[in-house]
């Protein structure tokens, strides 16, 4: 069997492209090879999956061949999907990323249930809020709530200013540019509250843990996501001090490593001694966000 990286290309029908490429990928230890071959094939030949799958005895032209073997050399070498396509999914809403930003999880729209469920409880639907992301990367969160609640501004904060920019392109692409304030800032660095709901995902994986992480996060993450000191909880110790200075009250949304929802929650709960303290679990069952209603 010819390698399907350089077989020979003008016989190449999108039926032995999928059969090929799905062996390199598996070969290189990809999960989901076959699932990643069929998303990158049918970007790069402009098909939905649907029509890739319809037409299996269309050929490849030599420049269709050329891209989609590029693709999936790095995907071989462990790039995620995402990266490789350069957006991700978040919420419904399709947000660039950059190897300045983390990818955005599908654990962390866990948050964004929980917010806008605190805020139908609240009853502040109607009411003009702020709210604040600590962290924001791409800025999936702040930019998913901006859109979802038509009555709230927002400022996302991070230290890296070309996360930030990435943020701010996104916020753009979904209209909510001018509801939408990015600054650079570590943690709570900044004087604008109050706000009504404080979220952040910060980097929270114990350092000694990285080494052990799939290529795809440990390689392609920026580490300044990920990194959250010796066992992890280090910017939520750095957080918990400040909170209640910009967040007198509301509530304070955070998501947590699968292990460390117990751990956060004491450390709030000594803080800020909250009236309410939540964990709700992401769709596979880990406790995944603590929030807690904070009030001077
Ligand atoms: N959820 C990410 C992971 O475990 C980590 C992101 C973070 O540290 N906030 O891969």
């Amino acid at each position: 069997m010819a390698d399907p990286l350089t077989a020979s290309r003008d016989l190449t029908t999108i039926r032995t492209a999928i059969t090929h490429f799905t062996r390199t990928l598996t070969a290189a230890g990809v999960p989901d090879a076959a699932g990643d071959v069929r998303r990158l094939l049918a970007e790069t030949l402009g098909l939905s999956p649907a029509a890739l799958l319809a037409s299996p005895e269309r050929m490849l032209t030599e420049d269709e061949h050329e891209r989609a073997s590029g693709n999936m050399l790095r995907r071989a070498s462990r790039e995620p999907v995402s990266r490789i396509l350069g957006e991700r999914d978040f919420y419904g809403r399709a947000f660039a990323i950059s190897p300045a930003v983390l990818d955005p999880r599908p654990d962390t729209e866990t948050l964004i249930a929980t917010a806008l469920d605190i805020v139908a409880r609240e009853g502040w639907q109607r009411e003009p809020l702020r709210l604040l992301d600590v962290g924001t990367g791409s800025g999936c969160l702040i930019v998913t709530l901006l859109c979802e609640l038509p009555n709230a501004v927002g400022i996302g904060t991070d230290i890296s200013t070309a996360a930030l920019e990435v943020a701010h392109a996104n916020a753009v692409r979904h209209g909510v540019g001018g509801r939408t304030q990015f600054l650079q800032a570590d943690a709570l660095e900044i004087e604008t509250g109050p706000f009504h709901l404080m979220l952040t995902n910060p980097p929270y994986i114990a350092t000694s843990e990285i080494a052990n992480l799939d290529p795809e996060v440990r390689v392609h993450d920026p580490r300044l996501a990920l990194d959250g000191g010796a066992d992890g909880l280090d910017v939520y110790r750095r957080l918990t001090p400040r909170i209640a200075a910009a967040l007198p009250d509301g509530w304070f949304i955070c998501e947590v490593g699968y292990d460390q929802a117990g751990a956060v929650a004491d450390l709030l709960t000594t803080a800020l001694r909250p009236p309410q303290i939540e964990i709700h679990r992401d769709l596979a069952g880990q406790n995944r966000c603590v929030a807690v209603r904070t009030r001077s």
